[in-house]
């Protein structure tokens, strides 16, 4: 069973102002697509196709050399764009609450000090690529990864990325990262991200 396209789950209009819609519909219907026909291409025939994503990545030794690479980068992609998706939504913004926002408070002082500490990750990272909280397993940490690097890589559980390759705001922000890094915390689905933080937490 090869991989697929999700659907998003929400217009390609929606997210505007923060994001316009020729960027969603480029960054969805283009760029992620690429990534799953790519991935598929990586996996046909073999015993990893159409496993979870996310055990693949866990396993990336175990794979092939020649199939390392294309897997890292397009697997890589799949699964931090399908996760992207969802950590975003229309009407989003605020703050988190419940246990996700006690241990935001507890590792990094207040939301306000992880929005920055994100946010720092995004504008220093150097060309394309990413910046995360995760679960590593016995808290919450924050880092940024090049390319389409995941944090499954090494084993820690995303809970929120953002992506800060160009093709995600060159549009409307061209050179300005760090102002689309300011905007984008207005689509933040933190009902999404508390969910992943207490499935990570078992
Ligand atoms: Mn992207």
């Amino acid at each position: 069973m090869p991989y697929e396209l999700p659907s998003l789950p929400y217009a390609h209009d929606a997210l505007e102002p923060a994001i316009d819609a020729q960027t969603m519909q480029i960054h969805h219907g283009k760029h992620h697509q690429a990534y799953v026909d790519n991935l598929n291409k990586a996996l046909e025939g073999t015993e990893w196709d159409g496993k979870p994503i996310e055990q693949v990545l866990g396993v990336l030794d175990a794979l092939p050399d020649d199939k390392q690479g294309p897997v890292r980068n397009n697997g890589g992609g799949h699964a931090n764009h399908s996760l992207f998706w969802q950590i975003m939504k229309p009407g989003g913004g605020g703050d988190p609450s419940g246990a996700l926002a006690d241990a935001i408070a507890a590792t990094f002082g207040d939301v306000g000090q992880l929005r920055a500490a994100l946010n720092d990750g995004g504008v220093k990272r150097f060309g394309s690529g990413w910046t995360w909280l995760v679960w590593d397993g016995t808290g919450l940490a924050v880092y940024s990864t090049p390319n389409q690097d995941s944090p499954w890589l090494q084993d820690d559980v995303p809970l929120l990325g953002i992506d800060v390759w160009e093709h995600a705001y060159y549009l409307r922000y061209q050179n300005r990262r760090p102002d689309y890094l300011a905007a984008w915390w207005d689509v933040v689905n933190w009902d999404e991200v508390a969910r992943r933080y207490d499935e990570a937490r078992g």
